[in-house]
């Protein structure tokens, strides 16, 4: 038998669930200092480095 949730989800806890995990997703990402674009820590802008 699979895992069936037994009630429908609120939206609350929906959207609650979603807040969590794009916070997740967003660690270890910042905006580089020289572009502005979105780069991962520790690691080369992509954006600059192209040049
Ligand atoms: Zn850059």
């Amino acid at each position: 038998m699979p895992a069936v949730p037994k009630k429908r989800a609120s939206h609350a806890r929906t959207a609650r669930r979603n807040k969590a995990n794009s916070r997740v997703e967003l660690t270890g990402v910042t905006v580089c200092q020289k572009c502005g674009h979105l780069k991962r820590n520790h690691a080369k802008c992509i954006h600059c480095n192209a040049k």
